[in-house]
């Protein structure tokens, strides 16, 4: 079974993650940890990104699925091949650079279910962070997968989108 992803209301979504330490890295109970999100994302029928505190846990991890690259690419994303999507994992990120160009999109939470507002943020960002080897990488990325970034960087400070939304709607409204 799936560990279960808190929903709003829930303190562990309010709390500031602590960083993942240096001796930790590669440990069993980490691997452990990332296998139960990445269990928990797969299980989700429309999450693309899902970040620690999300399962109670708060610790500074996140993941985000190849499946928002594959958005942004234009490719037709089918449903029946979610679980097969690539885990990207970021471990103690920092945003290095944020493009002052922004953009707004609609965005959902799984920790908020049946809603979603229209947020805006940068269209491009460069992020630093570790794998769960402890080996410590940087990436850029833009349009959806920066939104996602960003998005769960939040949670890692306690942050939900729906401080930043315009306005939050019922998920279905929009259908
Ligand atoms: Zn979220």
């Amino acid at each position: 079974m799936p560990r279960k992803i808190v929903v709003f209301g829930h303190p562990a979504l309010r709390k500031k993650a602590s960083p993942v330490e240096r001796k930790d890295f590669g440990s069993e109970e980490l691997l452990k940890i990332i296998r139960d999100m990445s269990e928990a994302l797969s299980a989700t029928p429309d999450g693309i990104g899902i970040a620690a505190p999300q399962i109670g846990v708060p610790l500074q991890i996140f993941i985000a699925s190849e499946e928002a690259l594959a958005i942004d690419r234009g490719g037709d994303v089918n449903q029946n091949e979610k679980k097969h999507w690539k885990h990207h994992i970021f471990i103690n990120p920092e945003i290095l650079k944020k493009s002052a160009k922004k953009s707004k999109m609609t965005e959902g939470c799984l920790s908020v279910p049946g809603k979603c507002g229209v947020v805006a943020r940068a269209e491009k960002i460069r992020v630093r962070a570790f794998d769960e080897h402890g080996k410590k990488f940087e990436r850029g990325a833009s349009n959806l997968f920066a939104r996602l970034i960003q998005h769960e960087l939040d949670h890692l400070d306690g942050i939900l989108y729906v401080d930043k939304a315009e306005s939050i709607i019922d998920a279905d409204a929009k259908k």
